[in-house]
């Protein structure tokens, strides 16, 4: 797995075991691929996602009046994951894991 720059959280290859149809015990050998979370979230990529979301907590772990919210309306919330988000791009940079020139090559695409 590994450690997402972002959320610090690790993400990656998920394995699960294949069960034997009606034993209690699992098959020997290579486990089978139960999801791959960064090639799902590559494949689903969606560039036109909204900055977050505003609920209210109503009770026993549920939410309701669920919406849609920009920048503009949590300016606090985009200034901190602003900052999380360039802190990680600049210390990928340092370790030289992110290419400067794809960064270019991407800023040099969003006008
Ligand atoms: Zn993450």
């Amino acid at each position: 797995m590994a450690i997402c720059p972002l959320c610090g959280t690790a993400h990656g290859i998920i394995y699960g075991k294949r069960k034997l149809k009606g034993k209690p015990y699992y098959r020997v050998g290579e486990p089978i691929l139960k999801s791959d979370y960064f090639a799902d979230l590559l494949s689903k990529y969606d560039e036109n996602k909204p900055f977050g979301v505003e609920v209210e907590a109503s009770g026993r772990g549920s939410f309701k009046n669920w919406r849609y919210i920009s920048p503009q309306e949590a300016p606090q919330l985009f200034e901190s994951v602003q900052k999380v988000f360039y802190k990680a791009i600049k210390s990928w940079l340092q370790k030289g894991w992110l290419d400067k020139k794809e960064l270019q090559k991407i800023l040099k695409k969003v006008k």
